[in-house]
């Protein structure tokens, strides 16, 4: 287990907050000592620290925020960021290949109703 705990600037009377990351083997965890440091919600002051951005890190070891970025990619949490960008890569392709079955479909009607055309115009002749 590897922990980080950076002091970030607070907004209210409180002189800051703590946020500390912990990781293990496989996962990562983050705690704040704000208001919404719970659990389940994502504070901005972790979401900050989990992207790599010092923003709000008022204690000296600001240079640790990339060490937690680098944690972030080897964890569940970079795998499923990692998962979610290839999806998003395949999801453009899947509509580039759309469009283009789009426009073969159109320019495959055209000519089926250009040799329509030319049917019934042959038969009036
Ligand atoms: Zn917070």
């Amino acid at each position: 287990m590897q922990e980080l705990s950076f002091r970030v600037q607070a907004s209210n009377d409180t002189p800051h907050y703590t946020v500390t990351i912990q990781k293990d083997e496989h996962h990562l965890t983050a705690h704040c000592s704000c208001e919404n440091g719970g659990a389940n919600a994502l504070c901005k002051h972790r979401l900050s620290i989990l992207a790599g951005k010092a923003k709000w890190v008022i204690s000296d070891n600001v240079a640790d925020v990339k060490r937690v970025l680098s944690w972030v990619a080897w964890t569940d949490l970079g795998e499923a960021i990692l998962k979610a960008t290839h999806a998003q890569k395949r999801l453009k392709e899947a509509e580039k290949e759309l469009e283009k079955a789009t426009a073969q479909c159109k320019a495959a009607e055209e000519e089926a109703s250009a040799a329509r055309d030319a049917l019934i115009h042959a038969m009036n002749d």
